[in-house]
């Protein structure tokens, strides 16, 4: 029998013991994964990772609160989301903000918009070229472009500056949703293969000149590469963690109470 997201999230939502249980075995490794990518140097630091899934098994957390009856990429895009928040990035030296982006890279299309936007969300040319299902030579030359267009829209410049205002540039996005803004939905079904052309153009130029779907597309094509070859925990390797918040040990069904004999 297969445990959807979904019914972990509503487990989850009434303190069931299955529900954090697969929580913990099944996206543990996700946020280390997440956390490795966005605080590299507090990579072994398991008071952050503690800190993280104590935020989540908090009662006021988004898990409790939200309405969307979510599948796994909307529940693992909502932890990312969480992560982002609780990792507080200096302010920039050099800030810049989306008026700036927009003015700079009002002749980029949908694709060139994300190359560049992956770079605020600090993904290397390698990483984020099979993202897109683009080179990473094409990315590369993308962001040498969005490179000069900016250093032509700023008193001062360098070439780190996106990768900087990456966090702050994050969250300015993320605010910026409008009326006719794309549902989650619209872009899980292009990386799905579902959407037909004319619904691609439209969604093409929309993107042109939206950052916030471009934010939350790019954010989606993270989230299936954070999930990509993600192994469970182990009931061993979980068990810290079911500690940690509280989780009682898990009760066997019945037919493993059978085959096992316990
Ligand atoms: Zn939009």
């Amino acid at each position: 029998m297969i445990y959807t997201c979904y019914e972990m999230v509503r487990d989850c939502r009434a303190d069931l013991p299955e529900g954090w249980t697969h929580f913990i075995s099944h996206y543990v490794p996700v946020i280390r994964k997440t956390l490795a990518h966005y605080a590299p140097q507090r990579a072994g630091d398991s008071a952050l990772l503690d800190h993280i899934l104590l935020a989540i098994r908090q009662p006021g957390s988004f898990i409790l609160q939200s309405t969307e009856q979510p599948e796994e990429r909307w529940f693992v895009a909502q932890v990312r989301q969480l992560i982002a928040a609780e990792l507080v990035a200096p302010a920039p030296e050099i800030p810049i903000g989306l008026e700036t982006l927009t003015a700079a890279l009002e002749p980029f299309t949908m694709t060139e918009k994300q190359a560049a936007w992956f770079e605020t969300m600090h993904y290397s040319p390698a990483e984020a070229g099979p993202m897109l299902r683009v080179s990473p030579e094409t990315v590369e030359k993308v962001r040498d472009r969005a490179a000069e267009l900016i250093r032509g829209k700023v008193d001062s410049w360098r070439r780190t500056l996106l990768a900087e205002n990456g966090g702050a540039l994050g969250r300015e996005a993320a605010a910026a949703a409008a009326q006719d803004c794309l549902p989650t939905k619209a872009f899980l079904d292009v990386v799905d293969g579902r959407t037909a052309w004319p619904n691609r153009e439209m969604m093409d130029r929309h993107l042109r000149a939206c950052w916030h779907c471009v934010d939350h597309f790019c954010r989606m094509l993270e989230v299936v590469h954070l999930l990509r070859g993600s192994q469970p925990l182990s009931e061993a390797e979980s068990q810290p963690f079911r500690a940690l918040l509280g989780v009682a040990a898990p009760r066997r069904t019945g037919w493993k109470r059978l085959i096992g004999g316990a």
